[in-house]
């Protein structure tokens, strides 16, 4: 018997992941022989999620969120990293257990009616999940595909409606009861709700708390908007062109944002999910192109305390409080607590 206990795997964990996309390979490059460049579009990402807990994954657009998304959803293999679900690494396994696999991953998107079929009732659409999967004999589709609408707060009448016949509140709804045919454990929330009024965003976050709840469901849920994160995710992660930046509880990360870049996403969102239309980031600066990151900390040109160490050095990351920023305003070890 070994004396110290192994912590619990968590249900998804990245270790080191990056994804790059070759950029620029056109004619003109390759005849300047010069090598494609090499866009990170996610760089060297590390984060857990435990079963049952969602994760919020926030930064503005362009910031690596989706391509994350694509790569726990196993849609594309990381160019490097480690990708662990129940602490066994999900890449080089056979086809069929990745088939199994992506079965308990399932994706909401910012838009369901673009991969609606247009011309399918809703009950044609779950049916065939239902029926792809072999998830219920022909006999009982039919109750299934209510009691799945039943959940996700449609009415009955709404099985025999087409995609264009609904609001996109209800749209969106039809997205999760699609994702909850499969009978997932864990879903990814592209911009689930960044599309929607803010009073149905609402309704469809409390929705998604209250199936968390019911079926133990664990989330990655992205968004550019920090304020929904209050609603759905005890811990978030901030992306900045392809790197985490910070990662700390809510709670914490709403009273005290560490990374200026989080405190300028902060600034950009102050008033809570209910009073906002649309939230922009008032940043200044425009993201600067991923192919060509800035030196140093990509931040540092955007940033109003950028140090000279800023512009040389990615500043490694660091444990503040028991939450981990990487940037330079904060002392790299931890200086020890008095009496300890
Ligand atoms: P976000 O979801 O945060 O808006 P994305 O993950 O969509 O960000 O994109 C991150 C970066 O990677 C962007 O610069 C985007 O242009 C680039 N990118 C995403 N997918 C591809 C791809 N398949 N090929 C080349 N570049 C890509
Ligand atoms: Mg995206």
């Amino acid at each position: 018997m070994s004396g110290v206990a192994e912590p619990a795997p968590a249900l998804l964990e990245t270790r080191n992941v990056s994804k790059h996309y070759s950029a620029g390979a056109g004619l003109a490059r390759s005849l300047a022989r010069r090598p494609p460049e090499v866009l990170r579009a996610v760089d060297d990402v590390s984060v857990r999620i435990e079963r049952g807990e969602t994760l919020g994954l926030v930064g503005e657009s362009g910031s690596g969120k989706s391509t994350l998304g694509r790569l726990v959803l196993q849609l594309e293999p990381p160019t490097s990293g480690d990708i662990l679900y129940e602490g066994r690494s999900v890449l080089g396994r056979r086809a069929r257990e990745t088939r199994e696999l992506r079965k308990r991953i399932q994706v909401v998107f910012q838009d369901p009616y673009s991969s609606l079929n247009p011309t399918m009732t809703v009950r044609q659409t779950l049916e065939e999940v239902l029926k792809v999967h072999r998830l219920a004999p022909a006999g009982s589709r039919r109750e299934r595909v209510e009691e799945l609408l039943e959940t996700v707060g449609l009415a009955q009448g709404a099985a025999d409606r087409k995609p264009h016949q609904f609001s996109g509140g209800q749209r969106q709804r039809i997205g999760i009861a699609r994702a909850l045919a499969v009978e997932p454990e864990f879903i990814v929330a592209d911009e689930a709700v960044s599309a929607l009024d803010v009073s149905v965003q609402a309704q469809v976050l409390n929705l998604m708390v209250k199936l968390q709840d019911e079926l133990g469901l664990t989330y990655l849920f992205i968004a550019h908007n920090l304020a929904v994160m209050r609603h759905i995710s005890r811990n978030v992660a901030v992306m900045y062109l392809g790197r985490i930046v910070e990662h700390s509880p809510t709670i914490d990360l709403f009273r005290e944002p560490l990374h200026p870049y989080t405190q300028a996403l902060m600034k950009a969102a102050p008033a809570p999910v209910a009073r906002r239309k649309s939230i922009t980031p008032a940043l200044t600066g425009d993201m600067p192109n991923p192919i060509s990151p800035p030196s140093g900390c990509h931040f540092h040109p955007r940033c109003p305390h950028a140090m000279d160490v800023c512009r040389s050095v990615y500043p490694a990351t660091r444990v503040v409080q028991g939450r981990s920023v990487a940037c330079h305003l904060y002392p790299e070890v931890e200086p020890p607590q008095p009496g300890i």
